[in-house]
């Protein structure tokens, strides 16, 4: 197996706290890695055609980057390695912005947390799946089962779009306490009582 690490430094928000270079430079002597840099923005255009011309030329068989949050830029290095006929699932992000230099302010120790994180990453990409994207049919329905004021609040927006079911014993309740007691939570009430759904009896 042939590994790729590749360590964003994301302008300082990153190498201010990690040292970048001495990370990517551990990292070589992991298992299973064949490659291993840093650079300034992994995310830009120069950053991606890096990896792609590793993906080419070192033949990896994953990648790894380790730069910020995978909400962020997963999709962004997955669609990398599909575009160089990977399975984009081969792909492992570490989130060295977010659970490391953000978090601590003493280099040493966040650089050695960074090599952990990375090593644990490592460890991880030897066991990922090829995994394939299908779509199954489901059933446009929707069960919300509870009465305060998230399960409400969810359960008027689906509403508006497919069936609902509200748990019957919840809804009762809510009922009740708004309807024939007038006793309920401010916040539950005010969406009740704002709700023409719930009112007209539509839901
Ligand atoms: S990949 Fe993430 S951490 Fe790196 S430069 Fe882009 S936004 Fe910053």
């Amino acid at each position: 197996m042939k590994i790729g690490v590749y360590v964003c430094e994301c302008g300082v928000n990153i190498a201010a706290t990690v040292d970048v270079e001495k990370v990517a430079e551990q990292a070589k002597s992991l298992p299973n890695v064949a490659v291993s840099r840093f650079y300034k923005y992994m995310c830009s255009d120069p950053g991606q055609e890096l990896i792609k011309k590793d993906i080419e030329e070192k033949k990896l068989d994953r990648v790894i980057v380790a730069s910020c949050s995978p909400r962020m830029h997963e999709p962004t290095f997955r669609a990398v390695l599909e575009e160089m006929g990977m399975n984009p699932y081969y792909f492992e992000m570490v989130n060295l912005r977010e659970q490391c230099s953000w978090v601590h302010e003493d280099k040493v120790k966040a650089t050695a947390k960074a090599v952990h994180m990375i090593s644990g990453a490592v460890e991880r990409a030897t066991y990922l799946e090829p995994l394939e994207k299908k779509e199954v049919s489901v059933i446009p329905r929707a069960l919300v089962v509870g009465g305060g004021i998230a399960g409400i609040q969810a359960a008027l927006e689906i509403a508006e779009k497919i069936d609902l079911t509200i748990s019957e014993l919840v809804f009762e309740v809510v009922k009740k306490l708004h309807n024939e007691l007038g006793i309920i939570n401010d916040d539950v009430g005010c969406v009740i009582t704002s709700s023409n759904d719930f009112n007209d009896g539509s839901i």
